[in-house]
């Protein structure tokens, strides 16, 4: 009784072991403009939907192809006027409303990354 116990145990512990990944896959998160990875400060996501508008996923859950930026307010600067944003979500540009809604979302998040209020 002892054995088979400890036999049931073990080869429990061994497919444990065998399935357990060396490394846990972490989804990579990459901003699209600096290239800084994983979520050391968390990176926003910002999708596309059907119809090609682009909007911040605060729930990182949305479908639609997404893309992430981190906090650092030049990447915002980039994304929405140098068309990073646009290259990435493959789009063929940001509708007018749309940007302007990601640049009231990117001042938000400088005050927030530096404290200060926006004057
Ligand atoms: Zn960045």
């Amino acid at each position: 009784m002892h054995q088979a116990t400890y036999g049931t145990l073990y080869s429990a512990f061994c497919i444990m072991a065998t399935k357990l990944p060396r490394q846990k896959h972490i989804p990579q998160r990459t901003c699209i403009v600096c290239r800084t990875t994983g979520a050391k400060r968390g990176l926003m996501r910002l999708v596309r939907d059907g119809e090609g508008r682009v909007s911040y996923d605060a729930t990182g859950k949305r479908a639609g192809r997404g893309a992430y930026l981190c906090h650092l307010p030049q990447c915002w600067e980039q994304a929405l006027k140098r068309g990073a944003l646009v290259r990435a979500l493959r789009i063929e540009g940001l509708q007018a409303e749309d940007t302007e809604a990601l640049r009231e979302i990117a001042q938000r998040i400088v005050v927030e990354a530096t404290g200060m209020a926006a004057s």
